[in-house]
């Protein structure tokens, strides 16, 4: 195969596009057949979409009688354990040993919904270090040229819909099987915030026709994906939002902050603040949310907005981090209480994009 890196646009409705794409599925449908053993790898803490993307292309390649193993590097979230298949990923710092074998003896590696190989945590050091030829298959922007060959379309909603066109020109129509159809449709919803945000367009739903199609049952997908915190999350939620958020209108803007103790009164565990970002955007007039976690050493960031303030650019200039343009995240090194004032500072050289009516 050829080396280096080939961007690639797939816009069905643009007939050269098409032939683009064409080339790139011909390339990996070459490397699914030539390959003795296959390996899925997603990012550090994997959201609906790594684990959907991951799952998908497992009964795939499954399906078309592959030898194929998963590896996510350090957990599973718990809203996404009981999905078909799931049962099978191994997690990278759980199991050490199986993981260093399964990267050793994989001669190819697909890397899933992540563009950075320090997305792969402890495992990056030896899926980079690995002969086996690599493949990125993402929909992030910035990438870093670190495969054999990468699949990147920003302009997909989420890595599950890639992943989606790509099967569906590999195998000449759409791949109608309803485990693999189950996980495609968790990574749209869950990177689309059940189509409230993200660049999901009228293919998006396209897609998602083809899913329903092979029997899917999507309000019981979304009631196992949503409707599942455990009491003390609920609680902490409440607390949260009750007693910890602060709004400020002049910069259309709320955020809230946790503290070690905080999230110990309620019992935390991982994955419980997940998605907690998103709900001061619901406040009439606010643009722009942040949530503050307090680890050891360092404070966890995300942010999101809404219309056209970029929070991606934003983390990457102040929080060492990144994302897409209305989510992403970051890290600031020191106290909960340097970061907020930190963030408070910069807020205020943001102000301009920040109170602008149209923006
Ligand atoms: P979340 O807020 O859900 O943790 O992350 C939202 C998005 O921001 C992720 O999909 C990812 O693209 C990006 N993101 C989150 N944390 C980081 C980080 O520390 N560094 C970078 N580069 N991107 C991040
Ligand atoms: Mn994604």
């Amino acid at each position: 195969m050829s080396s280096g890196i080939f961007p690639i646009f797939t816009n069905l409705i643009s007939a050269g596009k098409v032939l683009e794409l064409a080339k790139y599925t011909k390339e990996l449908s070459k490397l699914f057949s030539s390959s003795e053993n296959i390996l899925l790898i997603c990012h550090l803490n994997p959201d609906g979409d790594a684990i959907g993307s991951q799952l998908a292309l497992y009964h795939y390649l499954r399906e078309k009688n592959r030898k194929v193993e998963m590896i996510s590097p350090n957990y599973l979230q718990e809203f996404l354990k009981w999905i078909n298949g799931a049962d099978r990923i191994n997690i990278f710092i759980r199991d050490r040993e199986k993981c260093k074998k399964l990267i050793e003896k994989a001669d190819l590696i697909l890397m899933l919904d992540f563009n950075q190989p320090s997305r792969m945590g402890e495992a990056e050091n030896l899926v980079m270090a690995s002969g086996a030829r690599k493949v990125i298959i993402d929909h992030h922007l910035d990438l870093d040229k670190f495969a054999d060959l990468t699949i990147s379309d920003p302009s997909k909603c989420s890595t599950a819909e890639l992943i989606h066109e790509l099967i569906m020109l590999i195998n000449g129509g759409p791949f109608l099987h309803k485990d693999f159809a189950e996980a495609i449709y968790i990574g749209i919803i869950t990177d689309t915030g059940n189509f409230e945000h993200g660049t999901y367009n009228s293919n998006t739903f396209r897609i998602v026709a083809d899913l329903v199609e092979t029997g899917i049952e999507t309000s019981n997908i979304i009631d196992r994906i949503y409707n599942n915190f455990s009491t003390d999350r609920m609680r902490l939620l409440g607390f949260a939002l009750n007693k910890k958020m602060v709004v400020i209108p002049e910069f259309r803007t709320a955020y809230i902050s946790l503290t070690r103790d905080e999230l110990n009164t309620y019992y935390h565990v991982k994955g419980d603040t997940e998605g907690f970002v998103n709900l001061p955007l619901s406040i009439r007039g606010i643009q722009f949310s942040a949530l503050f976690v307090e680890k050891d050493g360092f404070v966890k960031i995300s942010f999101r907005s809404k219309g056209n303030f970029p929070v991606n650019e934003f983390a990457a200039k102040y929080f060492s981090g990144g994302g897409h343009l209305n989510a992403s995240g970051g890290e600031y090194p020191g106290t909960l209480e340097n970061t907020v004032t930190y963030f408070l500072q910069i807020l205020k050289e943001n102000a301009g994009r920040l109170n602008d009516e149209n923006s």
